[in-house]
């Protein structure tokens, strides 16, 4: 038996693949430590120069810790001499998840299912249903680290949902690269259908999607979160910028007009999204139609990237905006993001929610709002009510 840990960086499809690496090693007998140990999984990202850069520091900490590091994702798919140098104990694996998690295996060493399902999380799953993406947004590596779309059956998906609930997760995110994507026309199903079904399964308390391109919100997609008492009210729809010179740059295939009345439908839900900041044709007006798009669409949460030029993308030799004007304006799209989720926080004062608690102390409500839960029990939903807001989230009493 060999002790092993699992991190990774980066999106919920990052967090799926290490959870298929973590519990493939526990299957095969292997016990989890924290800190040091034999064997240390990085499962990389490769969005940024930034993602990389930390991906990297990341293998070689573990390597100081373990005596085995394999370093797996999206940052070895895309560039194995990005980890050059790494001490010997460092393996990059590069190809694809399923691949990786077979060779790892091996490497690590099974010695049988004597503990099977140890020490799984019991909150929320992560269940992939899609990877790949055929889009082409002229900024974007993950097409050529990921490979086109493509779907798993319906019905595996809906089968590890039924695993997964029976042992005890409360919460399924679907999880995919272009969700909308994912399609199963043998079997009939749409994402739609999809979400209605996986909604139903027994013991499923809660449903999300990890994210949603806004082409992909369709009237069908709208009533099938609104019809599926289980779906969580939040919704991350990538923006991007809020410009339309820009976003026909980038290749998103949509208008400003088009994400603002597409999201209309959806007001109500916790609204999240994406925003590349510095991108080659963001001069400032297109940089304050941003914001204005951003507070228009009642975004709360913005996960801001500075544009960092990928290697094979279209845009991978422009890079135009100083560093210093992209630091500037993410510092104004964190501030606006920051504002807007207090706003939503204060809002809960005297409100009550469910809270899955997911860690001691803290969890999620229903529109993945933070909230600091004292003494809440560990993976169970817990009737609360709002009393204040903290820098961390909303100070919540028993309800
Ligand atoms: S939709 Fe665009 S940004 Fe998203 S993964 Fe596909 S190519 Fe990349």
């Amino acid at each position: 038996m060999a002790s092993f840990s699992v991190r990774f960086l980066g999106c919920k499809v990052s967090q799926t693949d290490a959870q298929a690496v973590r519990e493939r090693l526990l299957r095969d007998g292997h016990a989890e430590a924290e800190g040091s140990g034999d064997v240390a999984v990085v499962n990389t990202c490769c969005v940024t120069n930034e993602a990389l850069a930390k991906s990297r520091q990341a293998a070689s900490r573990a390597a100081r810790m373990h005596r085995r590091v394999f370093v797996t994702g999206c940052g070895a798919q895309l560039s194995a001499a990005a980890f050059a140098g790494l001490p010997e104990n460092v393996t990059v694996v590069s190809g694809r998840i399923e691949e990786a998690v077979e060779r790892i295996a091996g490497d690590v060493g099974a010695i049988g299912c004597v503990r099977a399902d140890a020490g799984l999380d019991r909150v929320r799953a992560f269940v992939k249903i899609q990877d790949g993406c055929s889009f082409g947004c002229s900024f974007c590596v993950i097409p050529l680290v990921r490979g086109a779309t493509r779907s798993r059956r319906a019905a595996a998906v809906l089968g590890e949902i039924r695993r997964r609930a029976a042992q005890g997760h409360r919460e399924i995110v679907l999880t995919g690269v272009n969700l909308g994507c994912f399609r199963d026309r043998e079997a009939g199903f749409t994402l739609a259908r999809l979400i209605h079904e996986a909604g139903a399964v027994d013991g499923v308390e809660r449903l999300r999607l990890s994210s949603i391109e806004v082409n992909h919100v369709h009237d069908e997609l709208v009533a099938a979160l609104r019809e599926t008492p289980t779906v969580a009210p939040h919704l991350h729809v990538p923006l991007q910028s809020g410009d339309d010179a820009v976003l026909r740059a980038m290749g998103r295939r949509y208008s400003v007009e088009t994400y603002l009345r597409k999201l209309e439908p959806l007001r109500d839900f916790n609204l999240t999204a994406d925003v590349i900041v510095g991108f080659p044709a963001e001069d400032d007006a297109a940089f304050e139609r941003t914001l204005e798009t951003v507070r228009a669409a009642g975004l709360t949460k913005v996960h801001v990237f500075p544009y960092s030029p990928r290697p094979g993308t279209a845009t991978a030799a422009a890079d135009t905006v100083p560093p210093e004007v992209k630091k500037e304006r993410s510092a104004r799209l964190r501030a606006l993001s920051d504002a807007a989720c207090r706003a939503r926080w204060r809002a809960k004062i005297g409100v009550e929610d469910v809270v899955l608690v997911d860690r001691p102390g803290r969890g999620y409500g229903a529109d993945y709002s933070p909230w600091l839960v004292a003494g809440g029990p560990l993976g169970e939903l817990v009737r609360v009510r709002g009393r204040a807001v903290t820098e961390e989230g909303i100070l919540a009493d028993a309800a």
